[in-house]
């Protein structure tokens, strides 16, 4: 018998004396005690707020970012142990890649969007800067900055590793300590996650706490500062969106609730196409990964009604051959609900199904799950229903069967179809399998609303598509309404939860010195020596140099027109250049001034600057006559770390001609050395 403890305030508390047992999934027996433990919230939300917050603020997102993916380089050394674990929640080996290797995979993509989308900064900045001012002596700038409480994150059965971590990456990018619930019939996988986080020591003290248990009295504990992210059902959301954390004091609540997502097949995918093909294998993949225990799972099949024959036959015929059981067992292809509370409550959702809809496998009398040892595991078999009559049913809109059900129904032409699948209230994911782009985008336009991610899988696509029910971590996962309303993931948007946005206004010197980056109107600062000669850290932000004037000849436009074979009549005619409204006569090419550019400002000699990597926002402003002078005024603007030989210089790049007007802005990207 395992006995889950809790990690409060750098302490592990084992279970009291009225812990919850907890079985396994497979066999019935009892496996872990978890709860009733003597957890003081007073003390643990204290250890968030006074240890593991500050400790995280004092590093940058980079530092954090780093921290991350050695988290996930341990975990992944480190993950054989959980794989055996998971398998008495019911996952089978395919289901613990899902949860575990898509929880580690999580943590990679938060570390590496970190490092190549945020600053090596405290402060985020959210947007260009705002001229408030005509005369740009008054600017605005949004930035974020992480919340200075802490990120309760309570966790569905479903996921207990991957749930865990794809709320505590971004919330640890943000740099807001987090506290755990996970759910308790698997809390005995997360809890040995978590140990594993604890024991590699790379989180400051304080980052994380865990509670294997009741976590209902820390919301007296909530205030302004606080985050709660809940996933689990429409009930639990309903009951804790009323707690006065929320209501009164200001904490903040996002809910990732139950779904009853659809997936719809075009009316162009008759049986012999491939997206018919494409649309029969991700419903069973969806049915039965993790036995249909998936908050995105396909509840509802929406199909054009000549099709709902050859879809029950394909799927009905799949579905028979599938192998249930102990999912240990290298034959079994799905394995169990978490528990028999589970299966009785799918069984009772799939008794009000049946009120609208007829099961097409029978009524699973002949059952019997793979395995020596299963008789009190908590398995089901594969339902598939057929509601005939979806526009006057209810239920099978929004009744959600936590396991392997899914419900096919009839739809007339694509309104009827994307109607249908809005019934769902709102919902996580929905999918389409068309190859008709005219089709998809009618339907995106009537679905997004209701919808916090719709995927489009055709021959085209089916490549690389990701899989109707996997939420990427680079895309948004929540859905509005009946979903919970709540948004996690989508990248940096999902750091963005645990930071407040705030817009600050002042000049261009202290905006700069705040968000750590040159802008325009801010000093220039001279440095001791010409900036390429500079490594990356002596370049101080704001260090700028002006070269001297260079003249535009006739000859040298002629001679780039020749070179390079853009003869562009603006360069080389005359009469035509003047007839064009942009130009007085013949000008010079952008791209001659560019090159020209780098000629005034390179030093040729080896140094710092290794290699030029880029180029932003480029702006040619006004035209440049044969005979104009032109200096160029190069100022250092950011400064990102890239690698620990190497960092990214962002430069603000401004032409000039000799009557000071800016023909041509840019920011130029250099990789320069450290040393
Ligand atoms: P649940 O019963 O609502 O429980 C969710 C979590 O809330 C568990 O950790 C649970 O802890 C905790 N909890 C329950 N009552 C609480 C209270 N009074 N105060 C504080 N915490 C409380 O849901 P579940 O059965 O675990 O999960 C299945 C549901 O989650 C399905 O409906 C599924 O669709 C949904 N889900 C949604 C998503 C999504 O991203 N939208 C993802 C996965 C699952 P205990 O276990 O200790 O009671």
């Amino acid at each position: 018998m395992l006995e889950l403890q809790s990690f409060a305030a750098g302490h592990w508390v084992g279970p009291g004396g009225n812990a919850a047992i907890i079985d396994s999934a497979i066999t019935g027996a009892p496996m872990a005690r978890a709860g009733d433990s003597d957890l003081q919230f007073v003390d643990m939300a204290a250890d968030a707020r006074n240890v593991g917050g500050p400790a995280l603020r004092a590093l940058t997102f980079h530092d954090r970012a780093r921290m991350l993916k050695a988290l996930a380089q341990h975990l992944n050394a480190h993950k054989a142990p959980l794989y055996a674990l998971s398998h008495h929640t019911g996952a089978t080996q395919a289901d613990n890649l899902f949860d575990i290797d898509g929880g580690i995979g999580t943590l990679f993509v938060y570390a590496s969007k970190g490092r190549r989308e945020m600053p090596d900064a405290r402060v985020y900045l959210d947007g260009a800067p705002e001229a408030l001012s005509r005369d740009g002596s008054f600017l605005g700038q949004h930035i974020c900055v992480p919340k200075t409480g802490l990120a309760l994150q309570i966790n569905a059965f479903n996921f207990p590793v991957w749930g865990m971590l794809e709320k505590l990456a971004p919330a640890l990018l943000a740099g807001v300590p987090s506290i755990i619930k996970p759910a308790t019939a698997s809390a005995y996988l997360t809890e040995a996650c978590f140990r594993l986080i604890i024991d590699s020591g790379i989180l400051p003290d304080g980052a994380v706490q865990l509670v294997t248990g009741d976590v209902s009295p820390i919301f007296d504990e909530l205030g302004p500062q606080d985050v709660a992210s809940f996933t689990g059902s429409a009930a639990t959301a309903g009951l804790l969106r009323g707690n006065v954390a929320f209501m009164e004091r200001g904490a903040h609540f996002t809910a990732e609730q139950d779904s009853l997502n659809a997936s719809i097949l075009g009316r162009d995918a008759k049986p012999d196409s491939e997206e018919f093909a494409l649309f029969v294998k991700e419903a069973l993949r969806e049915m039965t990964t993790k036995a249909g225990q998936k908050c995105t799972a396909m509840r509802r099949l929406i199909v054009p009604d000549w099709a709902v024959e050859p879809v029950a036959d394909a799927l009905r015929e799949r579905l028979s051959a599938i192998v249930v059981g102990d999912p240990r067992l290298d034959a079994v292809q799905m394995g169990a609900l978490v528990s028999q509370k589970q299966r009785r409550d799918v069984l009772s959702k799939a008794e009000i199904l049946s009120a609208e809809a007829t099961d097409l496998l029978g009524d699973g009398s002949d059952f019997k799950p793979l395995g020596d040892d299963v008789q009190g595991g908590a398995f089901v078999p594969p339902m598939l229903f057929h509601c005939p009559d979806p526009h006057s049913a209810q239920r099978v809109h929004d009744t959600e069967a936590f396991g392997p059900v899914s419900t096919i129904m009839g739809y007339r032409d694509a309104d009827d179809a994307a109607m249908l699948a809005n019934r769902g209230g709102g919902s996580l994911v929905a999918s389409v399998f068309t190859a008709d782009p005219g089709l998809a985008e009618n339907l995106v336009s009537q679905m997004a609303p209701w919808h916090g991610r719709l995927y489009i899988n055709n021959a085209r696509a089916k490549g690389g598509a990701t899989g109707h029910g996997a939420p990427m971590p680079h895309m948004v996962h929540g859905g509005p309404g009946r979903a919970g309303g709540g948004e996690e993931l989508g990248g940096i948007r999902g750091v963005m939860h645990y930071m407040q946005r705030t817009a600050i206004q002042g000049d261009a010197a202290t905006l700069s010195a705040i968000g750590s980056r040159w802008m325009p109107g801010a000093p220039h600062v001279k440095g001791p020596a010409h900036p390429f000669k500079r490594t990356f850290g002596d370049l101080q932000i704001g260090e700028t140099i002006t070269t001297p004037e260079r003249i535009v000849t006739l000859a040298d436009i002629e001679h780039f027109a020749e070179f390079t074979g853009d003869t562009f009549y603006a360069h080389m005619d005359e009469a035509a250049a003047k007839a064009n409204p942009f130009f007085p006569g013949r000008v010079a090419h952008g791209y001659l001034l560019l090159s020209f550019a780098a000629g005034l400002f390179v030093e040729p000699a080896p140094g710092p600057v290794l290699a030029n990597t880029g180029l932003d926002n480029l702006r040619f402003m006004k035209p440049v006559e044969p005979d104009d002078r032109i200096s160029v005024q190069l100022t250092v603007k950011a400064k990102t770390p890239r690698s620990p030989e190497y960092g990214e210089v962002r430069w603000h790049v401004v032409l000039n001609n000799q009557d000071g007007d800016a023909v041509a802005e840019y920011e130029l990207l250099t990789m320069n050395a450290f040393a």
